[in-house]
Formats: C-alpha cells, sequence, structure tokens
C-alpha cells in the first residue's frame, strides 16, 4: 500500500534545465537531489502473532512519543508556541484510544501486521479529518499523517530524513516542521518543495536552521531522479538542474561567499548593533519560553523585545497561577542577567487556542476574540498575569507589552487593571515595579489610524508585523492562497510603518519591529530607513541582522525607504532592495566594517 501523502511517480521527461519557485530561505547549495521520503513499499506483513504486533506496535508508539516530545521542546524554544502546538496535538492523537482500540481489534481479527493495521486505521482517520468542514479540523489532518508515519518509520525502520548519509539537496512534496527539526544541516544542504510558501512553519524553521529551501517549484520536481545533480538559489527561488562546469564553479563560490558571510555573523553576534556611520540600534530577542532566555543573550540579543507568554497557558487544563507565573518571569530576568524584557501579556485566540478559554464557534478568529478582547473580559487571568510581571518587575527592567490594541478604550482599560493590580500589591506589602511601562503591539490597522493618540497613551509601541501585514491586506496568515497578497514589502503595510514611527518619534517614544520581517536581511535598510532604531526576532537570526545592519549608513537607508515609498508595487521594492544592495554595497557581500 501506498504510505499517506506520497504521489505517484511519473515517468522522467527530458529535465528542464532551470526551475523556478517561492524564495523561501536564502542560500545557496550545490549536490545531488534525494527525495525525502523513500518511496520503498511496505513490506506486507500478515498472518503475524497478534500478541507479538501489539509489542512492537507498542514500541513503535512509544520511541515515537519520545521523538514527538522532542520535536514539542526544540520548536517551543526555537519557534514559539504556535508551532510546538502542532506537536502537543500529536502526542493526544497517539494516545487516542479510539484509534488504539481500532487498531488491536485489526490485529486480532485479521492478524494484520502492526505496520498494515496503524496504518489503515490512520488513513481513515485522517482522511474522516480531511473531509469536515471546520477547516481548522481538516488541516489537522496533515498532522495526523505526519505523527502517524513517524509510528511508522518505526515500524519499518525507513527513516526518511534520517537515512540522508552524504550530502543532498533535498526534494520533497511538501515539508513538515518535524521533519525539519530532525535534518542534519551538515547533509542537508538544502530543501526544494512542490508546495510550500516562505511563511509555513516547517520553512520558518528551516530559515533557523540556516537550510536555504526554494518552495513552489511545482510537480516537475517530482520527476527528477535521485542522484542528480543540482544548485539552488534560495533568495532567489531558482534551481539549476545538472548546471555546467562554469555554472557550477560559479555557484560553489557564491556558496562560499554565503558560508563565509554566516561564520563572519556568528563571530560578530556580541558587538552590539550599529548602522556603518554609528548609529546605535537596539536588537532584541522574541522568546517564548524560559530555555530561549539564555539563547538570546548567546545569540548577542541586548535583551527581549517580546517573551509570548501563551508557552505558559497552552497545553495545559488550566491557566498558570501566580506564583508560577512569576517563577518562570523571574527564572527569564535571571537569564538575562539585567538586559531589559518586554512581557507580553497573553495573546491568546485566533490560531493559539487556549483549552480552558473558551472562544466558541468564531467564523474568523483572526477577527474574533483574540488578544486583549481575552483579557479584557476573562479578568479574572488578566489581573494574575498583571501582578505577577509586576511582581517580576520588582527591582528589574520589566516592561508590558499588550497585544491586539485596536482603540484608545483597551488602553486605558488594561491600564486602570493594572492600576488596580499595583494597589493591591501595595496593600499586600508584596515587592513589584512601580510605574511599569506599559507598550502597545501596533498589529490592526485601526491601532495605526489611531497611533497619534495612542503614542501619548502608551510608553512604547512594538509593530507586530506579522498580523499588522494580514490585517492591512485581509489575508488571512494561515492561508497559503491568499500568501502573495500579504507581502511585507507591500506599499500600503510601508505606510503603516512609517506612520507608526512618525507617530512614536512625535510623541517621544520607542519604536520596535518584532515581526518576522524585522529577520529578513534585505529589509534591514528599508526598516532603517523608516526610522525602526530597534528590531526584536528570533535568537539565531540576530548575527545575520546585526552584519546587514552593519552594511548601511543612515544616509543611505533614508534613500532606500524614500525610494521605497515612491514605488507601487511589492515586486518593485524587492527590485529596489535587490539593486540597492549591489549599488550601495557593490558586488562583494563582506560588510563594511567602521566608517
Ligand atoms: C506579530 O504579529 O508580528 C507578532 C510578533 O506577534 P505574533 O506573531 O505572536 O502574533
Ligand atoms: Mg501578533
Amino acid at each position: 500500500p501506498e504510505l499517506p501523502g506520497r504521489r505517484p511517480q511519473s515517468p522522467a521527461p527530458p529535465s528542464p534545465r532551470q526551475l523556478s519557485g517561492i524564495p523561501a530561505a536564502a542560500g545557496i547549495a550545490l549536490g545531488p537531489l534525494l527525495k525525502l521520503r523513500s518511496a520503498a513499499p511496505l513490506a506486507p506483513r500478515a498472518g503475524r502473532d497478534p500478541e507479538e504486533e501489539r509489542q512492537r506496535l507498542r514500541i513503535a508508539i512509544e520511541a515515537a512519543q519520545a521523538e514527538t516530545r522532542t520535536l514539542y521542546e526544540w520548536s517551543q524554544t526555537h519557534l514559539g508556541v504556535d508551532s510546538a502546538g502542532v506537536f502537543d496535538a500529536q502526542l493526544l492523537f497517539l494516545e487516542d484510544p479510539g484509534l488504539l482500540a481500532a487498531v488491536e481489534r485489526r490485529l486480532a481479527v485479521e492478524r494484520a501486521g502492526a505496520e498494515t493495521a496503524w496504518q489503515a486505521e490512520t488513513t481513515a482517520f485522517a482522511g474522516r479529518l480531511g473531509a469536515l468542514d471546520d477547516p481548522y479540523l481538516s488541516a489537522r489532518a496533515a498532522d495526523v499523517t505526519d505523527v502517524a508515519e513517524r509510528v511508522l518509520r518505526r515500524l519499518t525502520g525507513q527513516t526518511g530524513a534520517a537515512a540522508l548519509r552524504q550530502p543532498a539537496i533535498l526534494t520533497a512534496h511538501d515539508l513538515t516542521p518535524s521533519e525539519v527539526a530532525s535534518l542534519d544541516p551538515a547533509l542537508a544542504l538544502g530543501v526544494c518543495l512542490e508546495t510550500g510558501s516562505a511563511s509555513a512553519h516547517s520553512v520558518i524553521l528551516a530559515r533557523a536552521r540556516g537550510i536555504p529551501v526554494v518552495a513552489g517549484l511545482g510537480p516537475a520536481l517530482s520527476a527528477l531522479a535521485d542522484g542528480t545533480l543540482a544548485a539552488m538559489d534560495g533568495e532567489q527561488g531558482v534551481v539549476w538542474i545538472a548546471p555546467g562546469a562554469a555554472q557550477a564553479h560559479s555557484l560553489a563560490e557564491r556558496r562560499e561567499g554565503w558560508l563565509a558571510a554566516r561564520r563572519a555573523a556568528e563571530r560578530e553576534r556580541a558587538k552590539p548593533a550599529a548602522t556603518r556611520d554609528g548609529r546605535p540600534i537596539r536588537v532584541l530577542a522574541n522568546i517564548s519560553g524560559v530555555a530561549e532566555a539564555a539563547e538570546a543573550v548567546d545569540s548577542g540579543a541586548q535583551g527581549v523585545g517580546v517573551l509570548r507568554t501563551e508557552f505558559l497557558f497552552l497545553a495545559r487544563a488550566a491557566a498558570p497561577g501566580e506564583e508560577e507565573q512569576l517563577a518562570a518571569y523571574r527564572a527569564i530576568t535571571e537569564s538575562l542577567g539585567g538586559r531589559p524584557l518586554t512581557i507580553r501579556a497573553l495573546d491568546a485566540g485566533g490560531d493559539k487556542r487556549v483549552p480552558y478559554i473558551d472562544t466558541g464557534e468564531e467564523a474568523n478568529p483572526f477577527l474574533g476574540w483574540r488578544g486583549i478582547r481575552v483579557l479584557l473580559s476573562r479578568r479574572d487571568l488578566f489581573r494574575t498575569q498583571l501582578r505577577a510581571i509586576l511582581r517580576a518587575g520588582a527591582g528589574r527592567a520589566v516592561e508590558l507589552l499588550l497585544p491586539m490594541i485596536a482603540s484608545l478604550d483597551e488602553l486605558r482599560a488594561a491600564k486602570a487593571l493594572l492600576g488596580e493590580a499595583e494597589a493591591e500589591l501595595g496593600r499586600e506589602g508584596l515587592p513589584f515595579r512601580r510605574g511599569m511601562p506599559i507598550g502597545v503591539m501596533i498589529e490592526v490597522p485601526a491601532a495605526v489610524a489611531i497611533a497619534g493618540p495612542l503614542a501619548r497613551e502608551a510608553a512604547f509601541f512594538s509593530i507586530g508585523s506579522n498580523d499588522l501585514i494580514q490585517y492591512t491586506m485581509a489575508a488571512d496568515r494561515t492561508n497559503s492562497r491568499v500568501a502573495p497578497l500579504a507581502d511585507p514589502f507591500d506599499p500600503a503595510v510601508l505606510r503603516m510603518i512609517r506612520q507608526t514611527v512618525e507617530a512614536g518619534r512625535d510623541a517621544g517614544i520607542g519604536v520596535t519591529l518584532c515581526g518576522e520581517l524585522a529577520a529578513d536581511p534585505a529589509a534591514a535598510p528599508l526598516l532603517l530607513g523608516l526610522g525602526i532604531e530597534e528590531f526584536s526576532l528570533s535568537a539565531p537570526l540576530i548575527p545575520e541582522l546585526k552584519r546587514a545592519l552593519a552594511a548601511w549608513s543612515t544616509a543611505e537607508a533614508a534613500d532606500v525607504a524614500r525610494e521605497a515609498l515612491a514605488l507601487e508595487s511589492a515586486a518593485a521594492v524587492r527590485r529596489l532592495l535587490q539593486e540597492a544592495g549591489g549599488r550601495f554595497r557593490g558586488p562583494n557581500p563582506e560588510p563594511r566594517t567602521g566608517p
């Protein structure tokens, strides 16, 4: 039988010499192609001893559980709670009593082999999920397939990416976060995908691990035989099949340049960030857990710009209490060794479902009960969190950040609740940070429209470009069909950022950019030129951002931003950024150090 998700192989047509796809993760790779999932058919096992098969299955499931738990922790540390939630749901699936009973029935009644029984039941389960009307649930079918395959690989000994023994460029229809997490970056030179987009979680993870990716290459990819020599450029989104000697040589040189640039960035990571003309820029980390705080410091972060507190609230049956939250926040401030910490209040809702916060059925979860809206109506939760944050701030540089603000009333209501929590703590004689700065996430176009008045009442702004883009362009950040619309370089988005920066500047408050856009080195001159002086991004990408910042002077960046704001499309802005990179920095990607 076919493994779920496997596509039939068509006879190989003459291979095109060049394929174009979506630039998804920068970097150059050259090497033989290798299909990520081996197409070897399962050896049917029948007439087996049910008890023996039950044992084999139990061992495989336990191994898959351990692997899934590792993936959960790994992605919670490196990607944040949103991504880790996938693995949490997968763990629940592996314990599903109905599924396990159905598989055991097959073992006993049909005397089927464990792989056959497991595959039949999990494929049926994924099929039922996929057929549901609810888009959230039907999207979970892929997660079920992912974890079911993890068990199957244990049973069959087929290890997918783990079978990678020598360096290769991996090809696949699509890729799951767990597959990316299990890749060895020394062997996985790059990844080429038939589908996918630059903002898929698996691709974000590949980017964080330094693995170049070209996505959306289409079905031509599956026709290429394993072992075919190829080269790829993840920044341009191009794959060359069997490149000629001269082309391979020049690509190999570019790969060396890319690797050298990464090594240089690693070495420079501890230096404070500055533009080429010496203007200091603050570079902070987005984190979502205690372990990540130390990693942030290691990567050269000057503090934490966003602590996504969701990590404390997801994957459990009840909200964490004040003491538990306090302990977590304190542990993070300890790891930061005096560096500032901005704690974002719980941003539940949208694609972050918290089991004990019942959002009910929502036709549009991203336009629904999310962020500050939840906090202001679940005051029990908010009050507990505010108290924990205030207490964690005693004698520490801790600030509070509010998610999804769309009106002045919301900011004022949150401030009033903070005031009440302060008064309570005062009466109880507990130490806390007085006058804690309250920042506002700028994620909703309404907040940009009232950025002036908001800036007079907020201590700082943090632009959440992930959400600001989706709401500005009205393009759901989880819907790949509208993903091309949600382009960070769209003129509408650039105007939103500029307007926010200007309002912040007029009011004399700081403006941080904390969405994924902050992690794109190509965007650095544009953002600098738009007036962003503080960036917050996932820790592994910090060295490269510092390097990109050091390559630009304030005046050059201002020119780039001015030109970009006069353009009419995201594509034109991208062309400008590419061209400006060459114009100001020359063809050599080495950074200019010193003025
Ligand atoms: C954002 O929206 O850009 C952001 C940083 O918040 P999150 O990705 O957690 O929604
Ligand atoms: Mg957001």
